[in-house]
């Protein structure tokens, strides 16, 4: 029997791409709901959640979520941090995944990226910078996926986001040992790209995802949803959907 789903921000273009490829994953988008749709009155009906929407509407919805005890799949980005904070609290009650990115590559770069930056660590001489490419229409800065990586960098060399220089302007002076750069680049229709820069003295080892269609990340959140169903209450991540831990 397929899942049927309450999408939010199903006319947008992540909620596109998902209503087109839900059938292949065993998926019904039985609730398409967009802005100026009330989902309070349609939750009751479907069997999980998800969220493609704009960072202001993930906060209510988690917490209608947990209310009706539906699990959850988020793929909203740019949340602030009291949000945060409100939707991560409501995983007491229902099993949520939570990704800033569901392509199976850049979980993989997650990954890989917790494994170099322990192998290169601030002893090695090797300085980690951030970079990432998104279409001109993107509204925040960074990425999902580049907080992402940041949060893995900040947390194996045990600094804060203090110690992040996002997009360096004007005599920022001489670059510390303790300090990781940020870059957001904007333009075209550029779907998503993202390098890990760890440059040392005399070597400097990239690594790199691009993204080129869309239909990655419907098809990981549908993925997630299959496998959110069957999960305790809690806060999961797509590394633990893909079994991917480092
Ligand atoms: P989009 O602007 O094309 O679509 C967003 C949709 O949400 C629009 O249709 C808009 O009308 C709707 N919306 C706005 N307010 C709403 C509300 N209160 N309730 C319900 N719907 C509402 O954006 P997009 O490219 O589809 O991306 C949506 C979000 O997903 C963004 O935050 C983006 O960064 C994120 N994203 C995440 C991943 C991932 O893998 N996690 C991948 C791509 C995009």
């Amino acid at each position: 029997m397929s899942l049927k789903i309450l999408l939010s921000g199903a006319k947008g273009r992540m909620g596109q791409a998902i209503c087109s490829i839900a059938g292949e994953h065993g998926c019904e988008i039985t609730h398409p709901v967009d802005l100026g749709d009330d989902p309070s009155e349609l939750i009751a009906g479907c069997d999980l959640v998800i969220d493609f929407s704009l960072r202001d509407a993930t906060r209510p919805l988690a917490e209608l979520a947990a209310e009706h005890g539906k699990p959850m799949v988020i793929g909203t980005t740019g949340h602030e941090a009291d949000d945060r904070e409100a939707i991560e609290k409501t995983t007491s009650r229902i099993a949520m995944v939570w990704a800033g990115n569901f392509s199976t590559g850049v979980n993989l770069l997650f990954y890989l990226t917790q494994q170099a930056a322990r192998v290169l660590d601030t002893r090695s001489g090797f300085d980690p910078e951030v970079i990432e490419m998104h279409h001109r229409l993107k509204k925040d800065a960074p990425s999902g996926t580049a907080d992402r990586l940041l949060e893995i960098l900040k947390d194996s060399r045990k600094l804060g986001e203090e110690d992040v220089s996002h997009g360096r302007s004007g005599m920022v002076g001489e670059r510390k040992d303790d300090e990781i750069g940020s870059h957001a680049l904007r333009g075209g229709d550029v779907v998503g790209e993202h390098t890990v820069m760890f440059a040392g003295i005399g070597e400097r080892i990239e690594l790199t995802h691009r993204a080129t269609d869309r239909i990655i990340f419907a098809a990981g959140a549908l993925k997630a949803a299959k496998w959110a169903v069957n999960q305790e209450p809690g806060l999961y991540s797509m590394q633990d959907v893909l079994g991917l831990q480092a």
